[in-house]
């Protein structure tokens, strides 16, 4: 048996000073229960916790860390960049050489403003999206995360989902009542939306790979759908692609489906491990941004040298054959997870798309929020703790996505594998 000891002793001391011991909720375990492990440092595919133990992660800051902990060229370009001053609040090209190479990869983003987190990046296109229109109505799916600013912080996955909270205390009704749920892929679902109340719909927000209640990819009709119903309506279509973006696809999920959005949200790998959230699309929308437009839009550090940095290092180390590597690396591993679930009799059904992958203990088909909430979340806790002991770090929550990172070895990948073998062994024992 591993020994968390250390882990055990800084908890407890950190929930005298931080509500949970954490600073963002699903960190603390509270659903799979025991305690969380307090990391002192990670290398490549692995971290070492202050005990001592060493895993394979899995998790990767929850999915930034495309290329693995302290990627070399990441390091030393931050060490250049932070021994130049951390942040000026006045222009920088860092910010130009970004943005030039988000476009470049993801062409639909136009124009775009770089903030500090997802969050922002989702709140500030929903401002846009209003401002712009001149609507109030937003549409959301069930069991899809999009941060925690108020107006969507209804019927959401992740954290919300982790802990079964349906909106959050504190989000006033008004907003709320402005956010339209409706089960993610459900098609009759939404053009019931759009029939009763298009016109005052000021756009629709979608995780297109979903990545918050493990990962559910949403149908191409599903998303043709949302295309067509907000082009007619003259609501403008938001992908939230702050995980998928650079996971799903090199090119974001996105160009998997063909599909133009008019905004786009990025974040995680597009900072590389620094706080970076990007807000984007059609150059006649972004323009209403403040100072061309009224919309307004602000940040001390928004754009700050060393999260450019982050960003930049990442990005342009990313191509085509690297996320071909990736993906066949998520392919045969899920495989082999799927494998030893079949092998030890245990229903699963496992969803990957490029390097974003996850477990349901579910026989049936998982295509939905409810579908998630069907799954077994109590042997879920039980697995998620036997892998643990085999030196595996995976989402503390079935609401959750996992990672593969460029750094991930086939080695890793094998004995990923039998720890799954060795977890289902200890379980059905
Ligand atoms: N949107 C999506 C799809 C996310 O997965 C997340 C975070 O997990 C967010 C937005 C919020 O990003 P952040 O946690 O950086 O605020």
């Amino acid at each position: 048996m591993k020994n968390f000891d250390n882990s055990k002793r800084a908890f407890k001391e950190a929930q005298g000073y931080m509500p949970g011991g954490v600073n963002s909720p699903v960190r603390a375990f509270k659903n799979v229960g025991g305690d969380p492990l307090f990391i002192k440092q990670g290398k490549g595919s692995h971290i070492e916790d202050i005990d001592g133990n060493t895993f394979i992660d899995y998790v990767l800051s929850w999915g930034p860390l495309i290329l693995g902990h302290a990627d070399d060229e990441v390091v030393s370009a931050l060490q250049a960049a932070t021994a130049k001053g951390t942040s000026y609040g006045a222009p920088t090209e860092l910010e130009t050489e970004l943005a030039k190479k988000i476009r470049e990869i993801v062409p639909s983003v136009e124009m775009m403003r770089m903030v500090s987190s997802g969050t922002e990046a989702t709140m500030s296109a929903i401002r846009l999206a209003r401002g712009y229109t001149h609507r109030d109505k937003i549409v959301k799916f069930i069991g899809n995360y999009h941060g925690h600013s108020d107006s969507l912080l209804v019927d959401a996955g992740s954290g919300l989902a982790t802990f079964n909270i349906n909106t959050s205390p504190g989000v006033p009704k008004d907003l709320a009542y402005d956010t339209l749920t409706v089960p993610y892929n459900d098609v009759d679902g939404i053009k019931a939306v759009f029939e009763k109340n298009g016109p005052e719909i000021a756009a629709v927000i979608v995780e297109p790979i979903a990545g918050n209640m493990g990962v559910i990819p949403g149908t191409q009709e599903f998303l043709d759908t949302l295309r067509q119903l907000t082009t007619d309506a003259g609501a403008l279509l938001i992908f939230d692609e702050v995980m998928s973006g650079f996971r799903a696809a090199y090119h974001a999920a996105q160009s998997l489906y063909h599909i133009k959005p008019d905004l786009t949200t990025l974040g995680k790998v597009v900072g590389g491990g620094l706080p970076v959230g990007v807000f984007g699309g059609r150059r006649d929308i972004m323009e209403h941004i403040t100072p061309d437009g009224n919309v307004y839009h602000a940040g001390t550090l928004s754009g700050n040298p060393l999260a450019m940095t982050g960003g930049l290092s990442t990005l342009n180390q990313l191509n085509d054959n690297l996320y071909h590597n990736m993906t066949a690396k998520t392919t045969r591993l899920v495989e082999g997870i799927k494998a030893a679930g079949d092998a030890h009799n245990v229903p699963i059904t496992v969803h990957h798309v490029g390097t974003m992958w996850s477990y349901f203990f579910n026989a049936d088909p998982v295509d939905n929020f409810a579908d998630v909430q069907a799954s077994d979340v109590d042997y879920f806790a039980k697995f998620f703790k036997q892998l643990l002991q085999q030196g595996i770090y995976t989402a503390p929550s079935q609401f959750e996505t996992n990672f593969m990172s460029s750094k991930h070895t086939n080695k890793d990948i094998d004995d990923t594998i039998q720890a799954f073998n060795d977890a289902f062994d200890a379980l059905n024992n």
